[in-house]
Formats: structure tokens, C-alpha cells, sequence
């Protein structure tokens, strides 16, 4: 049996800039009116610690669907998916959530937010939901809204704030638990293109401070040079 992820506490030191993610020949098929429809037909990757990866390709080439899966919240038809060396591809659901609790975090592009509750509620909200201990909440709130530029505006409610600072909110929302990956679905795509920047820059700031590595989709050819590397895909493979 599997070792029971350990909580975040116990592991503060930097880890060894190696694989967090190693995916090998991974199909994703979804039955579709009796019949089959093919997703992923085939992909390797690796990822390495503190890199920012993206996943680039028209709508519907299956970008969403390899993200669901880097985060354990969807696993492959076949093929195998390593995450810190735990198997993705055979946990448990329950395994599989204890992991996306302690260890992922999760940015979609509807951002997520309470509107009714400030930003500081929302981020700590996030914290009450995880695994960490209630004494450290304050603090890390706080440091994650000045992370993403928002000390200034943390007891605003979200519909109070612009597009970008609201993703801003999800990011700090994303990063308080302490994750070692942080997925993103499209984050920059209801932004313009300066908002856009500020959320990169944000990303850029959070690999290095909050030591996390990245992997977002994106149709935004605006953001692509940030990116350590840009997987393209089409049509379920990597053409690169
Ligand atoms: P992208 O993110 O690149 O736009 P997606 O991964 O969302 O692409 O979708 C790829 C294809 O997989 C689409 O044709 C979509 O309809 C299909 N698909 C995704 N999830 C499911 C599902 N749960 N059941 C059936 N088809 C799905």
C-alpha cells in the first residue's frame, strides 16, 4: 500500500530541482453516444521543479482534459502519470484527493470567488478547507495578498475589483495551502493584455518566493515567451 502523503508542515525545505511530473504515453478516451471519442492519444512529458510550462492548441485539442489529469482530478484510460512519484494514474480517489488537498492548487478561468465575502475571506476560506493548522492562517493570508500585489485592497469584496485583481485574489487563493504544483485553466484569457502581463509576473514571482511549479493552458500568444516551455498540441499529441 501507499505511503499517506505527509502534511505540509513537514516539508518546508527547498526540494531538489529534479521531476514533479513525469507523464508517459497517456490515452484518454470518454464514451460518447455508444461509441468512443479519443482525447489524448499519446503524450509523454516532464516537468521539472520551479519550471512554468504551457500547454498551448486550438479549443478542443484536449488541453483541459491533461490538466485535470496533472491534478489528479480526472486519470487516463492507459499510460502513467507521476506526481513527486506518487502514481496518479492508480490512486485512489480518496488518495487522489488527500494529494490535490495538501499539494495542488487549482486556478480556473471563472476565478472561483465568493462575491460576497472580501478577498482576505476568500483566501482564508481556502486555508479552513486544507490541512493547515488555524494558528498560521492570518499570517499566510496576508502573505499571499501582498504577494499578488493586493495588500492594499485585501477587504475588498471581488465585485468591487477589476478582472486581473480578482484573478489575483485566486491566485493568492490558489497558493495558500503551500501546493508544490499550481494548475491554471487559461488564466489570462478574460484579461486584456496588461492585466495578462500582471498575472505572468505574478506567476513568474510565486515559482521562486512560494517555490511551485506551473502548468497552465493558454490560447494567448501574448504570454507565450514567459513560459520555460510551451508543449503544442493538436488534436490529442504533442507536435513538439
Ligand atoms: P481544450 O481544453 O483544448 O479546449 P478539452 O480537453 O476541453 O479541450 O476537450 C477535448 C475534447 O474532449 C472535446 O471534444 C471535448 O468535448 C471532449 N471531452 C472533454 N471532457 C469530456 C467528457 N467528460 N466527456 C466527453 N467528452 C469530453
Amino acid at each position: 500500500t501507499l505511503e499517506e502523503p505527509s502534511s505540509p508542515d513537514q516539508e518546508q525545505v527547498e526540494e531538489p530541482k529534479g521531476s514533479i511530473l513525469t507523464v508517459k504515453d497517456v490515452h484518454r478516451s470518454f464514451p460518447v453516444g455508444g461509441g468512443e471519442l479519443h482525447v489524448l492519444k499519446g503524450i509523454n512529458m516532464e516537468v521539472r521543479s520551479g519550471q512554468l510550462v504551457m500547454l498551448k492548441g486550438r479549443s478542443g485539442s484536449g488541453k483541459t482534459t491533461l490538466l485535470n489529469m496533472l491534478g489528479g482530478l480526472d486519470q487516463p484510460s492507459s499510460g502513467e502519470i507521476l506526481f513527486q512519484d506518487y502514481p496518479l494514474h492508480s490512486l485512489s480517489d480518496n488518495q487522489r484527493t488527500k494529494l490535490r488537498r495538501d499539494r495542488i492548487g487549482f486556478i480556473f478561468q471563472a476565478y472561483a470567488l465568493l462575491p460576497l465575502l472580501s478577498a482576505w475571506e476568500n483566501v482564508e476560506l481556502s486555508l479552513r478547507m486544507a490541512n493547515v493548522p488555524s494558528s498560521e492562517w492570518k499570517s499566510r493570508v496576508t502573505h499571499c495578498l501582498e504577494l499578488v500585489g493586493l495588500g492594499k485592497r485585501m477587504f475588498h469584496r471581488p465585485f468591487e475589483m477589476s478582472g486581473g485583481e480578482q484573478q489575483r485574489v485566486a491566485i493568492a487563493k490558489a497558493i495558500a495551502h503551500r501546493p508544490k504544483l499550481l494548475l491554471a485553466d487559461e488564466p489570462t484569457a478574460n484579461l486584456d493584455t496588461q492585466m495578462g502581463a500582471q498575472v505572468m509576473a505574478v506567476f513568474k514571482n510565486i515559482i521562486h518566493t512560494e517555490q511551485v511549479t506551473i502548468c497552465m493552458t493558454t490560447h494567448d500568444p501574448t504570454i507565450l515567451e514567459v513560459a520555460d516551455h510551451v508543449y503544442e498540441m493538436v488534436d490529442g499529441r504533442f507536435i513538439n
